[in-house]
């Protein structure tokens, strides 16, 4: 079982230093953690250290690929509100 970091992280460097397996690692074009090494941290944190500490909504996906951040989580912004707020800035 692995998480696994997609094509929206932005090279941060966050969570690299906080994975206890040190599975993540950097590559192109962004940060991968290696399945291998990942142990969803059970065992050692409540929480998965990258994700927990991921500033980017939908970067990191559980093993069942479904985003452990999901929008609207970190900015409190519901997606609906996020979409209404794009198309006010784009008629601008
Ligand atoms: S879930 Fe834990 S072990 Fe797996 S990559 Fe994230 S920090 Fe590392
Ligand atoms: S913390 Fe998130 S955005 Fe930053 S490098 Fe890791 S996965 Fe990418």
């Amino acid at each position: 079982m692995s998480l696994k970091i997609i094509e929206s992280c932005v090279n941060c460097f966050a969570c690299e230093p906080v994975c206890p397996s040190k599975a993540i690692y950097e590559a192109k074009p962004h940060f991968l953690i290696d399945a291998k090494k990942c142990t969803e941290c059970v065992g050692e944190f409540d929480e998965p250290q990258c994700a927990s500490i991921c500033p980017i909504e939908g970067a990191i996906l559980d093993a069942l690929g479904i985003a452990i951040n999901p929008p609207g989580s970190l900015t409190g912004i519901s997606p609906e509100k996020m979409a209404e707020a794009m198309a006010e800035l784009q008629a601008h």
